[in-house]
């Protein structure tokens, strides 16, 4: 069963079942290859959810929260080594449930998650690293107290389909993720998301998801990149990692669906990235020298130059790039990004020799 949102009764269900008829079909290695030089900072293990494939999130009690000091340790840290980026990605907030991390939360003079990584966001912004925040779902006012600290946000749609995965009292909805991608456009917020391959979707459900996150983009133009995720192994999950010419398949549907401004993202720590690469990927999204993936900790970022050489090796080039696509940092119109985000740019020049993405 499909979300129950606007968006999904607004698709073409003609043209979605017509993708699902696509056969892999590789167009040759794109160039350049980008990445982004990031840090992994994971504010809370709390979250409200208890998805079926995740083993981020700690329960009440175990649940972890990085102090302030720790956050400017691990920001400090990421700056030494030329990381841009500061992703700030945790679980979605914490709900009533989580009473020591509101009690820490309230001991710091702070009353949610969200306005402390305001606060972090302020620091990264100090620290001369774009913030890239993906704190779960958002309303309106969340993208209107985030929107000034950030360069650029996102969230995983994962599917438009209402899968077990997502079963239990507290339980993420596609719908809500569609909210939240909406309220980002129209907040105008450089935005990233995705699917995640292999969690009990269907093949129709996959193209159904990525044309949704056409249509929203269709409609306020703000998404940058579109992450296609498999699901990878891990002691909490029962679902299988999708083979390569499922990755191929999804790929080619993703590259049939989105505009081509639209960047198609493949993380090169879950995915044979070797194998992919020339059926339409251009990104491989955040890669960090310092911390790890926290959501995915069994799967190593791999090294910066180990990339350089599997991107070398099939014809194109690696290319690092700023967290804020070139359309949005450069738009005339303005209203994309804010003036602070614009001033760590401009101050360093090592930042602003970086190019943004395409
Ligand atoms: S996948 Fe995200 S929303 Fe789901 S339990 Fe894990 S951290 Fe929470």
């Amino acid at each position: 069963m499909s979300a129950t949102h606007p968006v999904i009764a607004s698709l073409d269900s003609a043209a979605i079942d017509g993708v699902t008829q696509l056969a892999p079909s590789p167009i040759g290695v794109q160039r350049p290859i980008t990445f982004a030089k990031n840090a992994f900072i994971p504010l809370t293990t709390a979250c409200r959810y208890t998805c079926g494939y995740c083993t981020y999130y700690d329960p009440p009690g175990q649940a972890s929260l990085l102090s302030p000091t720790e956050v400017d340790d691990l920001l400090r840290g990421a700056r030494a080594v030329g990381c841009t980026e500061a992703l700030f990605t945790f679980g979605d907030r914490p709900d009533d449930r989580y009473t020591e991390i509101h009690q820490q939360l309230g001991s710091w003079g702070y009353d949610s998650i969200l306005t402390y990584l305001y606060d972090c966001c302020e620091r990264a912004l100090t620290h001369g690293l774009l913030p890239h925040s993906n704190p779960g779902d958002l309303t309106d006012a969340d993208f209107e107290l985030l929107g000034p600290v950030n360069a650029s946000m996102g969230v995983m749609l994962e599917t438009t389909a209402e899968v077990p995965a997502h079963a239990g009292v507290r339980r993420k909805t596609p719908a809500d993720r569609l909210e939240t991608i909406a309220a980002a456009g129209r907040a105008q917020m450089p935005f990233t998301t995705g699917i995640l391959v292999g969690i009990g979707e269907g093949w129709r459900d996959r193209a159904e998801s990525l044309a949704a996150i056409a249509a929203l983009h269709a409609r306020y133009g703000h998404i940058q990149e579109v992450i296609i995720q498999g699901v990878v192994p891990n002691e909490r999950s029962p679902y299988p990692q999708p083979d390569v010419e499922t990755m191929r398949r999804v790929l080619t549907m993703a590259r049939a669906i989105l505009p081509a401004e639209v960047a198609i993202q493949v993380p090169p720590n879950l995915s044979p990235i070797e194998d992919l690469l020339s059926y339409g990927v251009v990104d491989l999204g955040g890669v960090s020298p310092v911390t790890v993936d926290h959501i995915n900790p069994a799967h190593p970022w791999p090294a910066v130059e180990h990339l350089r050489g599997v991107v070398e090796a099939a014809g194109s080039e690696l290319q690092e790039r700023l967290a804020i696509h070139d359309r949005y940092l450069h738009d005339p119109d303005g209203g994309w990004v804010d003036d602070q985000i614009r001033a760590v740019i401009d101050a360093d020049p090592a930042l602003a020799a970086i190019p943004a993405g395409d």
